[in-house]
């Protein structure tokens, strides 16, 4: 095939160029990034390498020096960064540049608003990989060759950054990835040797193999010397290193390498476990969920090696899904080196390391819980909802979860209330955590189960979070005390009620039986049963459910996930006291009194959030109500 035959133009995906407008504006004060960006994409080619040469040596045509050099040519005003990794194919090159296969990016755009300032926001928290080149260069070419392959087969993609890329087969004898960036006008400061060398030392220092650069003098008399390279970064994995020997810049510039993640981190951990079991592992809680947090298979955030030869990023054994927020490297030193992906979800000692891995992680979060509260606020702004998981995943340390729980109560909106503070906050004579749980914080927090609690001061937490249905079914006591909804069974205040209270209700109990034999009648098939209320103090009647069997929340959510099955019937009670049940108590018309106890028992309805049956009925009746009432 001749060179003109076998190249080809081709359009980038739409969202491509959106990216690639989006970046170039809004990163263009902090473009120094594209060599950490470009660095990082080599130094994953060479760990790719190492991977599969373990089980396939001739992927490394007898060179197995991994390395990155970074070059720069002033009268061309280009500057190279070359590596001898992985390489990929025809077909890769197509795929990997040119479209945006990483996930998560999806959400990215649908995130977007369209106002360049809040976008350059976000941008800043995705990660921008090979195309942040296109911030510097105005024309960027790579040549690749995939390892093994064919020298006839190398791969040369070139783009202006403009909605199109060529593609056209060369020859590459070496193995792996050249990368040429034509700067754009103006950005001729890059073309410095201490330049280069000072942002590499500054990004990408943690990088694990060296990355090279000519000699500083070299070049005034390039004629009579041999091009000599030295390495410029520490090329040592930097979790190996002892905390005192790495800056703080160097674990922040290394979070960004492990996380696409242009953002600071909030936290860390960094820690060696020693014993017949030996690793290590440098973990960063982010300041901000990815935005894949709530897909269903999002890319693990954690990289496992063994003895610093990187394995994968892919083994969901390494972190609980209610962890997946979690970004950094597990490296260990007793796993086989040559163990396959397959046999890694098997592996004991896998197993171990993770539920290792997560007990210090518990510890990282317990000591923001404690000693930073700051920090622990927007941690639980950010993953408290998938923490929450845990509750229900993780068996084990459901106590250590527990007690980071935060919700809202009758005492505060925001999400800041532990079990501890509640328990610590107990009226004399109370022994239960009462919660209740709705579709929304503003639903639970209207609810008429509250009134009674409001009126004796009892302190009660709004669950409005879509999991806290199945947190509380996973979670019935805490630090002996058990967590009672209070939508739920006959409420039993225990010592918060006076002898007195109890007698008056059971006296007018009495009064009532009459008028309950009614109502049961008129809402025949609708209701398990018709009680008198302790709980309610303003509002007229509220449902219950049994004491046992599901919330009326879960049944809503899982009949709007569309889940078929028998409603259970609520309990309905009534408020002896309000004039509505009064004038009930004496109404003599039949119809009225079906009339009267149908609104009531579909306002109780309405008041936890739930939908009538029929709602044309109930604006009838009500209306009809409403006409004698003015009549
Ligand atoms: P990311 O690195 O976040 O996946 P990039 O846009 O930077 O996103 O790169 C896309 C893909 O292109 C990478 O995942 C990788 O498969 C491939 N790639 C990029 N640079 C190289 C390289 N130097 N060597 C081999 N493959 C590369």
């Amino acid at each position: 095939m001749s060179v003109a035959e076998n190249k080809v133009t081709l359009g980038f995906e739409a969202e491509v160029k959106q990216l690639l407008h989006l970046m170039i504006h809004s990163l263009y004060s902090n473009k120094e990034i594209f060599l950490r960006e470009l660095i990082s994409n080599a130094s994953d080619a060479a760990d790719k390498l190492r991977f599969n040469a373990l089980s396939n040596e001739s992927l490394y045509e007898g060179d197995s020096q991994l390395k990155i050099r970074v070059d720069f040519d002033k009268e061309n005003r280009t500057i190279t960064i070359e590596d001898n990794g992985i390489g990929m194919n025809r077909d890769e090159v197509r795929e990997n540049i040119g479209t945006i296969a990483r996930s998560g990016t999806r959400h990215f755009f649908e995130s977007l608003t369209g106002d360049e300032t809040k976008d350059s926001q976000l941008i800043g928290q995705f990660g921008v990989g090979f195309y942040s080149s296109f911030i510097v260069a105005d024309r960027v070419t790579l040549e690749t060759r995939e390892a093994g392959g064919d020298p006839e087969e190398g791969v040369r993609w070139e783009s202006k950054g403009e909605g199109e890329f060529t593609l056209e087969t060369i020859q590459k004898l070496d193995r792996g990835t050249k990368i040429t960036l034509h700067l754009r006008e103006g950005e001729d400061e890059f073309l410095e040797n201490w330049k280069l060398r000072t942002i590499i030392r500054k990004f990408s220092d943690h990088i694990s193999i060296p990355i090279e650069m000519k000699k500083e003098n070299y070049g005034e008399d390039k004629d009579e010397k041999p091009v000599e390279y030295e390495t410029v970064n520490s090329a040592s994995a930097l979790w190996t290193k002892s905390k005192d020997e790495i800056s703080e810049e160097q674990y922040t510039e290394f979070f960004k390498h492990v996380s696409h993640d242009l953002k600071e981190p909030l936290a860390r951990v960094h820690s060696r476990v020693e014993g017949n079991n030996e690793y290590t592992l440098l973990l960063y809680i982010p300041s901000h969920a990815p935005f894949d947090l709530w897909d269903r298979d999002p890319k693990h955030g954690v990289k496992l090696y063994v003895r610093k030869v990187f394995i994968t990023d892919d083994a969901d054994k390494l972190m609980p899904r209610y962890l997946r927020f979690i970004r950094g490297v597990i490296d260990s030193d007793s796993l086989p080196l040559n163990i396959s992906r397959e046999l890694l979800q098997e592996n004991k000692l896998l197993e171990k390391i993770r539920s290792g891995a997560v007990k210090k992680l518990l510890g990282l979060f317990e000591d923001l819980a404690n000693n930073e509260p700051e920090k622990f606020k927007s941690f639980w702004k950010e993953f408290g909802q998938v923490l929450k998981e845990g509750i229900i995943d993780d068996y084990k340390n459901k106590d250590r979860i527990a007690k980071l729980l935060r919700f809202s109560s009758t005492e505060t909106d925001t999400q800041e209330v532990g079990l501890d503070d509640y328990i610590g906050r107990m009226k004399e004579g109370q022994d239960k955590i009462y919660y209740i749980t709705a579709d929304s914080l503003s639903a639970a927090k209207n609810s008429p189960h509250l009134e009674i609690f409001r009126k004796k001061g009892v302190e009660v937490l709004l669950l409005g979070d879509r999991i806290d249905s199945w947190l509380t079914d996973h979670l019935s006591d805490y630090e002996g005390k058990h967590l009672q909804s209070i939508a739920r069974g006959d409420l039993d205040l225990g010592k918060l009620e006076e002898e007195k209270e109890k007698e008056e209700i059971n006296s007018v109990g009495k009064d009532f039986e009459e008028v309950i034999g009614k109502i049961k009648q008129a809402l025949d098939g609708k209701v398990s049963d018709v009680r008198i209320s302790h709980r309610l103090t303003e509002s007229p009647a509220c449902l219950v459910s049994e004491a046992y069997g599901m919330s009326r929340t879960m049944e809503r959510i899982l009949k709007e996930a569309g889940q078929n099955f028998p409603s259970s019937k609520p309990v309905f009670e009534i408020n002896p006291n309000h004039p509505l049940i009064g004038k009930l108590k004496n109404e003599a018309d039949e119809t009225r009194f079906a009339d009267l106890t149908l609104i009531l028992f579909d306002q109780a309805v309405l008041s936890e959030g739930g939908q009538i049956d029929d709602p044309a009925a109930f604006v009838h009746k009500l209306n009809s109500l409403l006409q004698q009432f003015m009549a």
